[in-house]
């Protein structure tokens, strides 16, 4: 870098007080000043952002703002998580609690992932299933969606209404903070759009809809109420998303299985719970076998999801198991 670079570079991280912009501006416009640009890509932030990544305010999430891709309803508030303001902890189905770290505010993350137009009710905790503003190109970037299934959840607002009858202030209900049943409804929605999606096929619906099914149950869960029901739903998502082999890698598979081990379990379900353990078994086989052949091949990673489903039917009469 020569010495007129290192000095507009030093000049912009006055201006831009950003590192990540600066960046952006040397990418999109090179290494030269001009303070038209710097305005523009000050302004394609503030529309983009409220708060930002790198804000250090003590709130733990930063805003974006989203278009609906089925109504075109603009400045959806989205609430992204910043980096390295919580830390994880995970249920017994591999859904994770969020605890935050200091100095940033307590929040349950979950309470405010899913992201719900107020016009047509369209949810996702995706922020890619929206329409997005693409700050370094100054356009917006489409759904990742398929125009097909988009076109089938243009069709289902009134469906989408039905899940929340007797809501009328759609935006009122889902702002931030908030409360339990509006985020358990969120989650109904997002799972009421995974499942048009599956009915078009579209990879990983089945999947998307167990993990919302689950969610789900965690907050109730944490409520003191049962999350039998939300339960049964995620095992009959998840089992549909195995048996169309929607993972496609392994190591998810492994996990997929674990975790339907794990909820048939729970469900008094022993018979089912042994069938899937079976199926980590069967692939335990296989990686075996092709060890003795490849080196590289191991038993690790499918070891590790039998030991733990395993410690799991070892332990499936003690009360405390699904205090989790
Ligand atoms: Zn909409």
């Amino acid at each position: 870098m020569g010495f007129d670079d290192k000095l507009v570079r030093k000049k912009l991280e006055v201006l831009l007080k950003d590192q990540v912009l600066v960046e952006r501006y040397l990418r999109i416009y090179g290494p030269k000043l001009d303070m038209s640009n710097v305005a523009k890509l000050k302004a394609f932030q503030a529309a983009a952002t409220n708060g930002g990544p790198e804000g250090d305010n003590g709130e733990p999430t930063y805003h974006i703002k989203l278009k609906c891709p089925i109504c075109n309803q603009a400045d959806i508030i989205c609430h992204e998580m910043k980096a390295k303001c919580m830390t994880l902890a995970f249920d017994r189905f591999l859904v994770p609690r969020y605890k935050p770290v200091k100095p940033f505010t307590a929040l349950n993350y979950s309470l405010v992932a899913v992201t719900v137009c107020p016009s047509c009710l369209f949810a996702s905790p995706d922020k890619k299933d929206f329409l997005t503003f693409s700050v370094q190109a100054g356009s917006e970037n489409k759904s990742q969606l398929s125009p097909y299934v988009l076109d089938e959840l243009r069709k289902r607002v009134e469906a989408r209404k039905s899940i929340i009858a007797g809501v009328s202030d759609f935006a009122e209900y889902f702002k931030v903070p908030r409360s339990q049943a509006a985020s358990i409804n969120a989650y109904k929605l997002a799972i009421h759009r995974a499942q048009v999606e599956a009915t078009l096929e579209t990879p990983l619906a089945w999947y998307k809809a167990g993990m919302y099914s689950l969610k789900i149950a965690l907050l109730t869960r944490d409520s003191g109420k049962d999350d039998e029901p939300m339960l049964k739903e995620a095992a009959d998502a998840l089992a549909k998303s195995f048996r169309a082999s929607e993972l496609k890698v392994k190591e998810l598979e492994y996990q997929l299985v674990y975790t339907l081990a794990t909820l048939y379990l729970r469900l008094g379900e022993q018979a089912q719970c042994q069938a899937f353990m079976g199926v980590l078994d069967k692939w335990h086989g296989e990686q075996d076998k092709e060890s003795k052949i490849d080196p590289r091949v191991t038993t690790v990673a499918v070891d590790k999801w039998i030991d733990k489903v395993k410690d799991m039917w070892t332990d499936r009469d003690d009360p405390d198991l699904w205090k989790h």
